[in-house]
């Protein structure tokens, strides 16, 4: 059994992965940004693990030095998955690049530091798909980049990933003495919560299942479980042939049209809106909100990204995006988060 650390062990995708890290017999050590966080973290795994108080916290932000090397010592692998994913976009998109960015390279050096090879980097299909100019390609794959440069296609989280990965590969390539890399590249994260602390990704089924959005814009999101992303980077540590890959983590496109449909046949009783939002009202919306802003610059758009890869290190098919909606559904109600 191995001993693993988890940065960012309070967000949605690490409560998925420490649960399945524990399942498997591993020890876990676990980066919170504060004591109060770690708490909350093991009250909420409790629930769901007999071992939940052995998680052992480590305390870092991904902006100071402070913890990270206590962090990483002594482990066998680094999960990290710590990078800002607000809910609002900022003003500055330093805020979310400089934490994202400088933070993957603290990871990094701390494991430089202490010997630990194995790292396994949470990236996004935002570091994928994004800063395209021109017509978007009918699929993407493991060989394309965002590029950053090109704001009109790409929003400051986006940039965020996509720096932040690349920040990692170049560090790895030229001072990382042998530091072993994958990263990972989920699309939009869907499937069950672990805990009701869970905000940005869930976020769409708690508005359409709470009957927050009146009208449903054009747009929509290639979807994937949070199981099969946890599953990726179990797969990935454990497979020496993923060393130097990267792997996107993608199940179906659903429009939110789509998303509401699943949610409403589920959920007879519930009012979920269906009508469509036009587009030109999502447009004039946009120049007041940085949701809209967000909804707006994706009109009409499909934005595919190819899982061949992924199912291949796997073995098997990825859960369908319609089990992950529905799984956030259900345990958005369980835990009164709707
Ligand atoms: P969450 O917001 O739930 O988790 C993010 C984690 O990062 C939290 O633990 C958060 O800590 C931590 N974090 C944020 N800023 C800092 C900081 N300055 N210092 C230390 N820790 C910090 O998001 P997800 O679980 O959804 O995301 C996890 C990873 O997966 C991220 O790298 C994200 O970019 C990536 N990803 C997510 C997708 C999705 O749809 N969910 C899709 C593709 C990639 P705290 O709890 O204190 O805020």
């Amino acid at each position: 059994m191995a001993t693993i650390l988890v940065t960012g062990a309070s967000g949605f995708i690490a409560q998925q992965l420490v649960l399945d890290l524990l399942e498997e017999g591993h020890r876990v050590r676990g980066t919170v940004r504060s004591a109060a966080k770690g708490e909350a973290l093991r009250r909420a795994l409790a629930a769901h693990t007999e071992r939940a108080a052995e998680i052992e916290l480590v305390e870092a932000d991904l902006e100071g030095d402070s913890g990270w090397r206590e962090a990483v010592d002594g482990v066998d692998v680094v999960h990290h998955l710590a990078s800002p994913f607000p809910m609002a976009v900022p003003r500055d998109p330093d805020e979310l690049i400089r934490p994202a960015r400088d933070g993957a390279l603290r990871v990094l050096r701390a494991a430089r530091e202490t010997g630990v090879r194995r790292v396994v980097q949470t990236s996004s299909g935002a570091a994928v798909a994004y800063g395209v100019r021109g017509p978007l390609p009918e699929r993407f794959t493991e060989d394309d980049w965002t590029d950053p440069t090109h704001t009109a296609d790409c929003r400051p989280y986006v940039a965020s990933k996509a720096i932040a990965e690349r920040a990692a590969w170049d560090y790895v390539a030229s001072e990382g003495q042998g530091i072993e890399l994958t990263t990972v590249q989920p699309v939009a994260v869907l499937g069950p919560i672990r805990s009701a602390q869970v905000k940005t990704s869930v976020d769409i089924v708690a508005r359409i299942l709470g009957g927050k959005l009146p009208m449903l814009p054009d747009a929509g999101l290639q979807l994937v479980d949070v199981r099969d992303v946890s599953a990726t980077h179990i797969a990935a540590m454990n497979d020496p042939a993923t060393v130097g890959e990267r792997y996107i983590v993608a199940d179906g496109f659903r429009t939110l049209e789509d998303i509401a449909r699943t949610l409403q046949n589920a959920y007879p009783d519930r009012r979920i809106p269906n009508r469509r939002m036009p587009d030109l009202l999502v447009r004039a919306l946009a120049l007041v909100s940085g949701d809209m802003k967000t909804i707006a610059s994706e009109l009409g758009k499909r934005r595919i990204l190819a899982s061949d890869k992924v199912r291949k290190l796997l073995g098997r098919d990825l859960i369908p995006s319609d089990d992950a909606i529905l799984a956030s559904a259900e345990t958005l109600l369980q835990y009164e988060a709707v």
